[in-house]
């Protein structure tokens, strides 16, 4: 008999935060990202205007409607979805390479992209992040300010569906303090 093989790394490499637009994903992973730096977070391409402070190739890159088709025809993105009139999507190339050098990944994108990352990476590990509750939701999106009223409407008719999607996915994190949240999502990446 032959010694015992070291058992396979299985620990989850590709995380995904999803939830509802407005639940807060963007601030407990900037929060997350200023204790853990080293934490990659993939930056997707949008066709989204970019709103006050926000960078090219930091916060998303910011593509024509046309570059975006090009992405797309191209299979660059990993997965894209149109969110609220605008598209956005996960270039491939950079995913996979860091996947490949055995380093742990997170995409923060919405529901439909969780859904085909799950089919095209069935490992991947789908972390649903929840409001304290609806009103609570409500008070995070209208509060942003910086979107008209009727954009805040389409948001919030999105998140309506989108929370009914919690059981689709393998953990739910509630968000009730972000320094929490942000070390229970660095414990499900297993970083810390
Ligand atoms: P925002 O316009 O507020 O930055 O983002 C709107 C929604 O799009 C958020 O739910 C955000 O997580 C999602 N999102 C950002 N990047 C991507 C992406 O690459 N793919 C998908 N499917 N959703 C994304």
């Amino acid at each position: 008999r032959g010694a015992t093989p070291e058992p396979p790394d299985v620990r989850p490499r590709l995380t995904v935060l999803s939830g509802p637009s407005g639940v807060g994903k963007s601030t407990v992973v900037a929060h997350m990202r200023k204790a853990h730096p080293e934490v990659w977070l993939s930056v997707s391409a949008t066709t989204r205007k970019p709103r006050p402070g926000e960078k090219h190739g930091v916060h998303y890159f910011f593509v024509t409607d046309e570059e975006m088709d090009k992405l797309i025809a191209n299979s660059e993105l990993l997965e894209w979805a149109e969110f609220a009139g605008n598209r956005y999507g996960t270039p491939r190339a950079a995913v996979l390479e860091r996947l490949e050098r055995g380093e742990p990944v997170l995409l923060e994108i919405d529901l439909q992209g969780a859904r085909q990352v799950r089919e095209t990476m069935p490992d991947a590990q789908l972390v649903f992040l929840a409001p304290p509750s609806w009103d609570e939701l409500v008070r995070r999106l209208t509060g942003r300010g910086t979107e008209p009223p009727e954009v805040i409407e389409r948001r919030l008719q999105a998140a309506k569906i989108e929370l009914a999607a919690e059981p689709e996915f393998d953990v739910t994190l509630v968000n009730t303090s972000v320094e929490d949240v942000a070390r229970e999502l660095l414990a499900l990446m297993d970083v810390v």
